[in-house]
């Protein structure tokens, strides 16, 4: 057990803009060199649970990409858990580089097709899984919980003090809510979500209300989704470029190129934004990079 306290943690790093010295990224992405800093966030509650029960097998699901998988195959190695990797697609696809660490790091890959895919949040999509692996645990995907929100609250114990601005990607919301959650008096707590929503985002409130977060703890900056889940638009792709050249930052092309796209651009829209503390939660993701 006393392994689940991670000896690494995300360190602050200055503004990649130069001309807005009071910007703070919190380098989620340096946690591991590859492993998302906060998926791994939002597993560690539900690792603890496990260990506490005695369970051998942790299983959930995920895409050929999957940052929610690939730290899960890592943390079970790391904490000594059998992992299975339920994988939307078909064997005879090419291996991604995600499944590739995730097989290496001890996990058994499943491919589940398309169609039976969608009943994954269905009880009798895991139960033949959970009988194939006895003693074992099914988490969902991109795990929306509240132990994912609990895990989320980590963020805090490396945000400066002085912060009145936190901004954070946005894919179930886990991370925003867990930082609303949690928010010291003063600080603004800043969601841009990554998928569109026709109807402006009610879900991810309602989700997030479910969890007696209160709206007013939080806000969100929305028309930065691009071209929607996982496609930059042209001028994102260019930004993403751009910045990683100019700053040698790198960013994943899901969630945080989209995050520094808005903050980059709120920048220069708002000129009133230069008097604030912000800070950047680099989530990590650059796995993803690799295809
Ligand atoms: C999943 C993920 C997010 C989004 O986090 P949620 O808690 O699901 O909103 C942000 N960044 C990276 C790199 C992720 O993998």
């Amino acid at each position: 057990m006393s392994k689940l306290s991670l000896d690494h943690y995300p360190t602050v790093i200055n503004s990649p803009w130069p001309a807005q010295p009071s910007i703070s990224i919190i380098r989620g992405d340096l946690i591991h060199p590859i492993v998302s800093g906060n998926k791994l966030f939002k597993l560690l509650p539900h690792l603890r649970q496990a260990k506490l029960a005695a369970i051998e097998t942790l299983i959930s699901v995920g895409g050929r990409y999957s940052n929610h998988l690939h730290a899960l195959a890592w943390a079970g190695q790391e904490f000594g858990f059998n992992t299975v990797g339920l994988v939307r697609g078909y064997p005879e696809q090419v291996l991604t580089p995600t499944l590739i660490d995730c097989m290496q790091w001890g996990m058994q890959i499943h491919f589940v097709n398309n169609k039976d895919y969608l009943d994954r949040y269905e009880s009798a999509f895991w139960q033949p899984w959970q009988k194939m692996y006895p003693n074992s645990i099914c988490l969902y995907e991109g795990g929306f919980s509240k132990e994912s929100v609990e895990g989320s609250t980590h963020w805090w114990s490396s945000i400066p003090a002085q912060t009145t601005k936190v901004v954070c990607a946005v894919g179930s919301g886990s991370t925003l809510a867990g930082l609303a959650l949690s928010a010291p008096v003063g600080t603004e707590v800043i969601g841009v979500p990554v998928f569109k929503d026709p109807l402006n985002y009610l879900d991810l409130k309602q989700k997030i209300a479910s969890l007696e977060v209160s709206p007013e703890s939080y806000s969100i900056w929305s028309g930065y989704a691009g071209r929607g889940f996982g496609k930059l638009s042209a001028a994102q792709a260019q930004f993403k470029d751009e910045f990683e050249r100019d700053s040698g930052l790198l960013l994943d092309p899901v969630y945080t190129s989209k995050l520094f796209f808005a903050i980059q651009d709120r920048l220069q829209n708002d000129p009133k934004l230069s008097s604030e503390n912000i800070a950047i939660i680099h989530s990590g993701g650059l796995q993803g990079n690799r295809s």
